[in-house]
């Protein structure tokens, strides 16, 4: 049976450590509260995108290991359909090692392991899938060759692709032509328009660069300072909702999730923009990727708080 939301993209197991400060060069350094976490960018925008009461199926590959094991239960006890995600032995479940700092930032070095074996020839034996879905669902965790694959099928499908262009990598033009809708942060636009991205003006400006290379509608996050979306009919600014921020780790995961959810239930791309950023303002109060990204029933009563609180 099919889904409504197909992720293809990355699995890893998070091992995150608090930190006061980053160690200098050659420097060791104590860290505290070490916890491992269900991330990834693809699976935290299934995780996502499914908390939100969307059908979600999931492609991508880990390893036997126990993190495998682990990232594939995470995913299947909310409901995910994890059939399509591969098991190999020759490579290790992608891992994630991330420091915490006390100001809420992350750095992260991941070791890709088993997303770097997701070929095009995966893709290929889930077209069926990918065909019948509403929405592709796509990251930059996975082989490029292997996104352009699934692209190529959505959009021969007449199958609607979002695109979280992440981790920053150069994009091709034949690729953006065919994304609906794109999720950059601040940096990452930066890096795709050459348009240094600080505040709404420069971010409408880097929005319409990316809709002049042939991407549909833009959702310019720009964390704390709310959203800049950009479609054919204009552009509007997203206020975003003020939290204190604990761990940033899977915001733009858990928007990604949100965006996915609620334009495929039928919502106008502003609406999606303002409940996707409930679900990232909610995500950066809690610890961990996965484990911080909320409920459509959690979202809908912290819009709601908001909304009194503004009367
Ligand atoms: P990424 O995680 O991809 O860098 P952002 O940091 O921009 O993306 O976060 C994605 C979305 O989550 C933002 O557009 C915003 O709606 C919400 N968000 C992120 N950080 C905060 C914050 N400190 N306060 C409120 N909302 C936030």
């Amino acid at each position: 049976m099919g889904s409504e939301i197909v992720v293809v993209g990355s699995l890893n197991m998070d091992m995150v450590v608090s930190v006061d400060r980053k160690p200098a060069k050659g420097e060791t350094l104590l860290g505290k509260n070490f916890f491992m976490s269900a991330g990834g960018k693809g699976a935290n925008q299934a995780y996502a995108a499914r908390k939100q009461g969307a059908e979600v199926s999931m492609i991508g590959k880990v390893g036997q290991d126990v993190f495998g094991d682990q990232l594939l239960r995470n995913l299947e006890e909310i409901g995910v359909d994890v059939g399509p995600i591969g098991r190999i032995s020759e490579e290790a479940t992608g891992i994630a090692f991330i420091t915490l700092d006390s100001s809420g930032d992350n750095n992260i070095i991941v070791s890709p392991g088993a997303n770097q074996r997701l070929t095009p020839e995966d893709i290929r034996r889930h077209e069926r899938l990918i065909g019948e879905a509403k929405l592709l669902m796509v990251q930059l965790e996975i082989p490029l060759e292997t996104v352009m694959e699934a692209v190529s099928i959505a959009s021969r499908h007449g199958v609607k692709v979002l695109l979280d262009p992440a981790p920053a990598q150069p994009i091709p033009d034949d690729l953006l032509q065919k994304v609906d809708y794109i999720v950059p942060n601040e940096s990452e636009i930066s890096q795709l328009t050459g348009i240094e991205v600080r505040d709404r003006v420069s971010a409408k400006l880097a929005a319409v660069e990316l809709q002049r290379r042939g991407v549909k509608t833009v959702f310019a996050k720009l964390g704390a300072r709310g959203v800049v979306v950009a479609e054919a009919t204009g552009n509007r600014y997203v206020e975003a909702f003020a939290v204190k921020a604990v761990d940033t780790t899977a915001a733009g995961d858990a928007f990604a999730g949100a965006i996915g959810a609620s334009l495929i239930g039928g919502k106008d791309v502003w609406t999606a923009a303002k409940f996707a950023s409930a679900v990232g303002a909610i995500t950066v109060t809690g610890k961990g990727a996965q484990a911080s990204i909320p409920d459509l029933a959690q979202t809908e009563s912290f819009i709601l708080e908001a909304l009194l609180k503004q009367k």
